[in-house]
């Protein structure tokens, strides 16, 4: 058996999911298929694979999930336009997790699209997954790309693709929106349940179960955007609907990895006002959990007024929780091991980032190795006395070498990779980009080129896509 299914959302109110079955794929042909991943979740190898991992050869009744979402703020009533959930696999040590097609064809919540996707975005979208997981965020993985054979229209015709997602569920704020407004309080208790029992056993016992839940998601999805802030990762459309409830990165479409440090940097093609920038993750992650407070409304208190100003008071904490975790971040990023507040020098040191637009990731490595690197910013007075500040509290290569990593995938060599791909069929490049982001905290021989970030101008120009 290939995957070892025991299906649990197929057992819920039948509104939430529709059941799909997938169109045959003609000769499908696994593209690139995740050994390491397929050993770690225990998932067999046979000869039926590629039929399996394309939906032609179905060990469970797959199901398209129902959602809404606040798309650029706007309610919309959404849902698996282009993905099915294969079934739930239960790794050897008991772990649950979703095993979904993306691109596998229209669904009953496809809206005019083809729910299709282009290979170059599931090759972008499988690199991206890779890098999050090996720089330790807590993300969605890739298992395979399957070849459709299928030709798909975007801006010009491509191949098409599916990307077998992995995660440990699909449940996303909007799913609770989606919940909360079309179904009775009784289902909204049911559902909110089954996702404690899903992703917050420990909170099973708690007497104000669903405050609490609400808390545990607010501060799995802070952790969530401070490992953003981390590695200077920009998601790019952070809706309500690619906000999972248990805090994985998801739905790698028009993200990015910030290169000269600009806490306005944005690279979505359609964030026109810079919605979703670098900077502004925070403030969005706030909206979106006032949005996922609304839902949960009718169940935290028999009174409504007295569920807002519970929820309300929860939410008031969010800065402090944010600045807290974010603060402490940066020291170790800085290599600062002291107990005590060192807001002012972080401080100090991103806004002088920011003046000199250096890059993010090499700055930090720069102050862990002087001189590696060759931008005259590093050699400038300020930079120089700001390391000798910091020198005096922190630097501590031990601690900044675990949090700061020396690769990050460049966004040029991502292109030109997807690029070799559909000019010569090749992924050479591909795999090279891969296996520098195996371990991205580990110096590799050869490798300078990948810590080059791309010429500013490059990136001032830099787009990115959503729906490819
Ligand atoms: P996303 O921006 O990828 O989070 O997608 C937003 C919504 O649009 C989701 O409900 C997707 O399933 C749906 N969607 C995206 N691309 C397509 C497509 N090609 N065909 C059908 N639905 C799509
Ligand atoms: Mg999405």
């Amino acid at each position: 058996m290939v995957f070892n299914f025991n299906n649990t959302y197929i057992k819920l109110n039948k509104n939430f999911y529709s059941e799909v079955t997938p169109k045959k794929i003609k000769n499908p042909k696994i593209l690139i298929l995740n050994k390491k991943l397929m050993k770690k979740l225990d998932i067999e190898n046979n000869n039926d694979l590629a039929e399996i991992l394309c939906g032609n050869k179905l060990l469970s009744k797959p199901i398209a999930q129902a959602y809404a979402g606040h798309q650029f703020g706007n309610f919309t009533m959404l849902g698996d336009g282009r993905a099915l959930l294969l079934g739930e696999h239960i790794t050897k040590k008991g772990i649950r997790y979703d095993i979904q097609l993306k691109g596998s064809g229209i669904t009953p919540y496809s809206r005019g699209g083809d729910g299709k996707a282009t290979i170059s975005s599931m090759l972008r979208e499988y690199l991206y997954s890779c890098a999050m997981n090996n720089l330790k965020i807590k993300s969605s993985q890739s298992l395979a790309i399957i070849l459709t054979n299928e030709k798909v229209l975007r801006e010009k015709i491509e191949n098409g693709s599916i990307l077998v997602r992995v995660m440990e569920s699909h449940i996303r704020i909007g799913t609770f929106e989606y919940v909360s407004y079309s179904s009775s309080k009784e289902e909204l208790v049911k559902f909110t349940d089954y996702v404690i029992e899903r992703h917050y056993k420990n909170i099973l016992n708690y007497e104000e179960k669903y405050l609490k839940f609400f808390e545990e998601v607010m501060d799995k999805l802070i952790d969530m955007v401070i490992e953003w802030t981390r590695v200077g990762f920009i998601h790019g459309v952070m809706n309500t609907d690619n906000m999972n409830i248990n805090g994985e990165t998801f739905d790698f479409g028009p993200c990015a990895f910030m290169n000269y440090y600009d806490p306005n940097t944005k690279f979505s093609s359609i964030d026109a006002y810079g919605r979703y920038s670098f900077k502004n993750q925070k403030n969005i992650l706030l909206w979106n959990l006032t949005r996922f407070a609304e839902t949960l409304i009718p169940i935290i208190d028999s009174d409504n007024k007295n569920s807002i100003e519970k929820l309300n008071k929860i939410l008031k904490k969010f800065n402090e929780k944010y600045n807290e975790k974010y603060y402490k971040m940066m020291k170790l990023k800085l290599g600062i091991k002291k107990e005590g507040n060192f807001n002012s020098i972080i401080d100090k040191f991103t806004t002088w980032l920011e003046k000199n637009k250096t890059d993010y990731t090499n700055t930090f490595i720069e102050l862990i190795n002087p001189t590696l690197f060759a931008d005259k910013s590093y050699s400038s007075k300020e930079f120089i006395e700001l390391k000798k500040e910091l020198s005096e509290i922190g630097l501590d290569k031990d601690i900044m070498k675990k949090v700061n990593p020396l690769y990050i995938p460049r966004n040029y060599q991502i292109e030109e990779a997807i690029s070799e791909y559909n000019s010569k069929n090749s992924l050479e490049k591909f795999n090279k980009l891969l296996k520098i982001i195996e371990n991205p905290y580990l110096k590799k021989p050869n490798s300078k080129i990948y810590q080059t970030p791309p010429l500013i101008e490059y990136d001032l120009k830099y787009k990115t896509f959503c729906n490819t």
